[in-house]
């Protein structure tokens, strides 16, 4: 049985016809029952026309932003509570270079 948040990993493979015949049957099975599978899929699918038919410099980055930020939810919600790896800016790093703070 495939779970809402599987669906969303199978997706691109599934949309590439490189998901295995198995994965693929058990992926349009729980197409067939969940509507916001199904409507996240279809946005996917839509995406990746549109983007194909553009050049990347045609891509508004507004436009790059918000998919980014869409498939961001749609992947975080109860996967990983809280991020390990969160890496802010150097910026910090940088200041504490100029200033050699640990030697006096
Ligand atoms: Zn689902």
């Amino acid at each position: 049985m495939v779970r809402c948040q599987e669906v969303i990993d199978l997706l691109m493979d599934y949309l590439e016809a490189e998901l295995p015949q198995s994965r693929a049957a058990a992926l349009k099975a729980h197409l067939d029952g969940c509507s916001p599978c199904l409507a996240f899929l279809n946005t996917y699918r839509s995406t990746i026309q549109v983007s194909r038919q553009l050049t990347v410099e045609e891509i508004p980055p507004e436009l790059t932003e918000r998919l980014l930020e869409f498939l961001r939810r749609e992947r975080d919600p109860d996967r990983k509570g809280k991020k390990a790896g969160a890496v802010p800016n150097d910026e910090p790093d940088k200041a504490r270079g100029r200033r050699a703070p640990e030697c006096t």
